[in-house]
């Protein structure tokens, strides 16, 4: 059972009404931390979009480059790697990032240890986000339908990690400050797929740019028509919480 769906309100005519307010917040610089290219554009991409046609910087951490993201074993996992980093920086391009940055991680092996969070802390410091965004890694399972990824969950767990407690400490990899990186405190963790979310944000203007981002990850789409309906479905699904034509939504861990 879907809690979001208890607190509706049924109204007379059999339909529901939306009982949640659209977000307004919008955070000056984003950056957005994930396992593999087209994790941020089944995510978070119209959000984004919104934000940043309306003035905001984003940029954006895939830790590894997808190269175990094939059926065929005698698939070059090098060449794949060129070939989804391109088709991410080619979504990247229609959300509108100001930059991409991949870390090479190996595809099905991440784990959130202390050298992935000493680069997320560096790249944190340098951009100074206001916000991070990253996956809900409390999520295993997903309604019933989905298993979160492990990459998923150790991108996410190091994304917090690397927020709270070591890029405002800067006692935590001390040599960073010492080379002038100088702690930064980010204010917002946005997390997607998240089973508990607090947020909605209207994307109805640009849930086609999310459509038109995923569809350039070629190389992982076997039905790209049946892939947007099921997008447009979700986001609908979403937009009926706030009443709007489509949503995307958010648990928000605010750090004040
Ligand atoms: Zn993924």
């Amino acid at each position: 059972m879907d809690a979001q769906v208890d607190e509706r309100e049924d109204v007379p005519n059999g339909e529901t009404a939306a009982t949640r307010t659209p977000s307004t917040d919008r955070p000056e610089r984003l950056m957005v931390i994930v396992a593999h290219p087209d994790d941020a554009d089944f995510g978070p991409a119209a959000t984004l979009a919104r934000w940043i046609r309306a003035g905001s910087v984003a940029h954006l951490v895939c830790c590894t480059s997808g190269d175990a993201g094939s059926d065929d074993p005698e698939t070059d996992p090098l060449e794949l790697a060129r070939l989804r980093e391109g088709e991410q920086r080619a979504a990247a391009s229609h959300v509108g990032y100001e930059g991409v940055t991949f870390l090479h991680r190996p595809d099905g092996a991440l784990e959130n240890d202390l050298p992935l969070r000493e680069q997320l802390v560096t790249l944190i410091r340098t951009f100074k986000p206001d916000a991070v965004l990253t996956m809900d890694p409390t999520v295993i399972i997903h309604r019933d339908g989905y298993i979160q990824h492990t990459d998923h969950r150790a991108a996410a767990m190091a994304a917090i990690d690397a927020v709270y407690p070591a890029a405002r400490n800067p006692m935590a990899f001390p040599h960073l400050a010492r080379a002038g990186l100088a702690a930064h405190d980010v204010r917002w963790v946005y997390l997607f797929w998240s089973a508990e979310p607090t947020v909605w944000v209207d994307v109805s203007e640009t849930i086609d740019v999310k459509v038109a981002a995923l569809r350039e990850h070629r190389s992982q789409l076997r039905q790209p028509d049946e892939l947007e309906t099921r997008i447009r479905e979700w986001a609908t699904e979403s937009g009926a919480e706030i009443g709007t034509v489509a949503a995307e939504s958010f648990r928000v861990v605010d750090l004040g």
